[in-house]
């Protein structure tokens, strides 16, 4: 859970009060749709996060779909001809062609989203 103080501006990972500031400033919550509102405000830029975040999900869902579309492609060619070879070496470049795809895709999306993002501000990446 992503929060910040709308004092200082800084993001925080959760906590209740803010850690920099004095007294008692409450934190928000990055999450509320309220709350977004502040974004552009802020001393640290949180989007990189949410997009390196899609990204990897999209890759992880192509690294994870591509083995049964190529054990599909490989048993279906398979059954229409005996070609193990061929049917083998087919099955394997599409799991090696999907998971290669959705990498590049994840990065073209990613650098395409950070073109946004200014540099003026520190990024949060971790
Ligand atoms: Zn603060």
């Amino acid at each position: 859970m992503v929060k910040f103080c709308p004092q200082c501006k800084n993001a925080f990972w959760g906590g209740q009060y803010c850690p920099k500031c004095e007294g008692e400033v409450l934190l928000l919550d990055m999450a509320n749709q309220e709350n977004r509102k502040y974004l552009p405000e802020l001393n640290v830029d949180v989007r990189p996060k949410y997009f390196a975040r899609s990204s990897m999900l999209l890759t992880c869902f192509g690294f994870i779909m591509a083995l049964p579309v190529g054990a599909f492609v490989f048993l279906r060619g398979l059954s229409s001809s005996g070609n193990v070879t061929l049917w083998a070496s087919i099955g394997v470049a599409t799991v090696v062609g999907i998971s290669w795809g959705a990498w590049v895709a994840s990065k073209k999306i990613f650098d395409k989203q950070m073109a946004s993002v200014k540099e003026a501000k520190e990024l949060q990446l971790d």
